[in-house]
Formats: structure tokens, sequence, C-alpha cells
């Protein structure tokens, strides 16, 4: 985020806003966004930051939808602005406060995803508890077979944790703590959890998990991105252990 290069100028009363943004969600269908932009070539990378609302009709504002292999039920854009306008009461808060107020958002978006996403799992798991006691192939049904119980009930187990991590780092957050470990934590549990729960569950369903018209090949595309979006696995694992103070 340091690295952004969009910029805004002010010209009059107004900002002039220059640059591009990748993976916008919404972005297509969205009326207006939520943009971070240099607005001084000084101060260095966290304090030269600030926030803006754009209106996305705005003349020169150019949008390209992102063709994705899963999320489909959500659109994502590729945004150009060449000299885009705005008055300048749409600058958020403070100028050169704008990184600021990003860490800070970020907190509540590592909570949001978190809890977004156990509703998923939780799909996962359920609709495969569901299919494999249906299903029976050698005489007894899927579940029956002890190695997919445990596996499930390990899964189980898991997704039971991330919730009350999330539930710790909630209730701090409202306390008025800063839960940035905690949040990260939960974010890198969740991205671990998304690449495995859906793949485990997908195998459980055979060759039934592999055909589009089953929602568990959704969840198995859909949660891949867990481990990606809202800041990948990596880079949670970046800021706990220097949150932990294992590295600078
Ligand atoms: C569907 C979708 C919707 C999105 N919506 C939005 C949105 O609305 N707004 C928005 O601002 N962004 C959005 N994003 C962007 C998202 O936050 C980024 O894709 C994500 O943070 C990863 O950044 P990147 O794609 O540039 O990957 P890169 O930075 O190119 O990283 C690629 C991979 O390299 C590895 N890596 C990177 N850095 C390190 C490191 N320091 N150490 C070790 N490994 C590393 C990681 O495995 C990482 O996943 C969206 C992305 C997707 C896919």
């Amino acid at each position: 985020m340091a690295n952004v290069k969009s910029s805004a100028r002010r010209d009059g009363g107004d900002w002039i806003i220059n640059g591009q943004k990748m993976w916008i969600s919404n972005g297509i269908q969205a009326d207006w966004m939520c943009m971070l932009a240099n607005t001084s070539e000084e101060n260095g990378p966290h304090r030269n930051k600030s926030l803006f609302i754009v209106p996305l009709n705005a003349p020169g504002v150019t949008r390209h939808k992102l063709e994705k292999m899963a999320l489909n039920s959500s659109d994502t854009a590729q945004i150009f602005f060449d000299d885009v306008r705005v008055p300048g009461h749409h600058l958020i808060g403070e100028e050169g406060r704008g990184f600021i107020y990003q860490m800070e958002q970020f907190q509540e978006e590592r909570l949001y995803v978190v809890a977004r996403s156990l509703g998923i799992l939780k799909d996962a798991l359920d609709t495969t508890i569901e299919y494999t006691r249906d299903r029976s192939a050698f005489g007894r049904a899927i579940i029956d077979n002890q190695f997919v119980a445990f596996r499930i009930a390990e899964m189980q187990t898991e997704v039971e944790a991330l919730r009350a991590m999330l539930h710790a780092a909630t209730e701090k957050y409202v306390a008025g703590e800063d839960v940035t470990t905690l949040a990260s934590m939960a974010k890198y549990k969740m991205g671990r959890l998304c690449e495995w729960v859906p793949g485990e569950c997908l195998r459980f369903w055979g060759g039934q998990g592999i055909m589009q018209e089953n929602r568990i090949s959704r969840h198995y595309r859909d949660m891949k991105v867990g481990a990606i979006g809202g800041g990948s696995n990596e880079v949670m694992l970046q800021i706990i252990a220097k949150k932990l103070k294992l590295s600078s």
C-alpha cells in the first residue's frame, strides 16, 4: 500500500486525480469508490496519502471488467483515472492521513472477511455431511468410513477454533483495542482453512464434486481467494512476525 502510485493534486478548490486501480470489487456496478492517492511527493510513504470519494461516472474514469474463474456474483474491475476532477469536500478526513485511516480500516476488513468465510466454510461442511450421509458406496454411507468422519470432525474443530478467534478479536476491537495482531492471525488461519476445507470436502463428493451444479465445486473455486484477497497469507505472516517482534 505504501507503493501506491495514483495521485491527486489541488486545482483551485478541486482535486485532479490520475492513475489506475486494479482488482476493485464491484467496480463495474459501483456509483462511487473510496480511493487512496498520493497528495504530496514529500513526507514519506506513510504521510503523503489521502483518501477520496470518487464518483465513478465522472469524466476521465474508464472501467474494464476482469474475467475471473470464481466469485462471479461480484464483478471485479480495473479502473483508469485521467484528470478526474472531484470537489474539495470529497477528501475524507485530514489530508496526509489516508495511509493511517486505511491501516485502521484493515482491522475491520480482516474481521469481516473472516466472518464471511466462516459462513461459507460451514456451508461446505454442512452440505458435505448431508451428501456423504445420503450417498452409499460398497454397502455403506460414505460418512460411515472412519477416515471420512474423522476428517470432517477435524475440519469442524478447526472452523470452531477460527470462530472463537474471530469472537475474541471482535470483542477487543469493540472495546477499542488495537487488534492488528489477532485480526491478522484470524485472517491467516481463515486463508489456510479456505485452501484446505473446500478441497477436502469436494473429494468426499467423488465425481459429483467436479460438477458445476453442485455447490461444493463453487465453494472450492470461490474460497481460493481467501488466501489472497484482503492481504495474502504471506503478508499476514509478515505482519504477525513484525508485531511479535520476530522480525523488523
Ligand atoms: C477477486 C478479488 C477482489 C479484490 N478486491 C479488491 C478491492 O476491492 N480493493 C482492493 O484494493 N483490492 C482488491 N483486491 C486485491 C487484493 O487485496 C490483492 O490481490 C492481494 O492483496 C494480493 O496482492 P497482489 O494481487 O498484488 O499479489 P502480489 O503482491 O503480486 O503477490 C503475489 C503472491 O506473492 C506472495 N507474496 C507477496 N508478497 C510477499 C512477501 N512479502 N513475502 C512472501 N510472499 C509474498 C504471496 O503469496 C502473494 O499472494 C482483490 C483481489 C481479488 C482477487
